[in-house]
């Protein structure tokens, strides 16, 4: 069995889903993985994704997962389905001024700071209230908050790794119950990547974000 298949069932069987991470990959490589089935793809640079995607089928959903600056947010609007990376207020901003310009719903995640390593993106989980009830009183139509984004410190601690994949589960189950209790759709832990995603599985990640472990070593 291809080894995405095999990821894919042991995702699947903890409810959960998977963004296949083909950032440096080519389009051949993408679509080695296509046609296994794959349709949600994670990029993290706007240019690269550019690049790339009109020379692919058009039923991808493309998620935008790393950082996002705001001059950037035009070229994807028109089509990404989600964002992971939502860090600032005036990212957010941005993001529903061209989302509304289009007329066109767009997925979020927040990304939360739980890498206890010093890191340079996300939201600290310290100012997290603060966040959250600007972002809800600066008002936005077009977002869709569907829910939060978090990268565990690079180390091979297991027990670090699933206590900030905890904490990132704490803090979500925080801000569903303070700010999106009426919001369905603020339901989705992104967590878990090649080297700890069985780990994010555990600790209830609903979306693991998958490179080098399907695409091999990136160079
Ligand atoms: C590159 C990347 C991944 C995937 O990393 P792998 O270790 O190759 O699985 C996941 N999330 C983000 C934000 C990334 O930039």
């Amino acid at each position: 069995m291809a080894l995405i298949k095999e990821i894919t069932q042991e995702i699947e069987r903890h409810g959960a889903r998977l963004v296949a991470v083909s950032k440096t990959k080519s389009v051949s490589e993408i679509m080695k993985i296509y046609n296994e089935g794959q349709r949600v793809f994670g990029e993290n640079r706007v240019q690269e994704l550019m690049d790339k995607k009109d020379l692919l089928p058009g039923d991808i959903q493309w998620h935008l997962i790393g950082h996002l600056q705001r001059n950037k947010v035009k070229y994807i609007a028109p089509f990404i389905s989600m964002i992971h990376s939502i860090d600032s207020l005036e990212l957010a901003a941005e993001v529903d001024r061209q989302a509304a310009k289009l007329k066109r719903k767009i997925p979020v995640l927040l990304q939360i700071r739980i890498a206890e390593e010093e890191t340079k993106f996300g939201i600290s989980p310290s100012m997290i209230d603060q966040f959250a009830s600007d972002l809800l009183r600066q008002g936005s139509t077009y977002l869709v908050f569907s829910g939060v984004m978090g990268m565990a410190s690079f180390v091979d601690d297991e027990d670090q790794i699933a206590r900030e994949f905890r904490n990132l589960k704490i803090t979500f189950e925080h801000l569903r119950k303070q700010y999106f209790m009426d919001n369905p759709d603020f339901r989705e832990i992104s967590m878990g990547m090649s080297g700890d995603y069985k780990i994010a599985l555990t600790e209830g990640s609903t979306m693991v974000r998958i490179g080098s472990l399907i695409f091999g070593a990136r160079n």
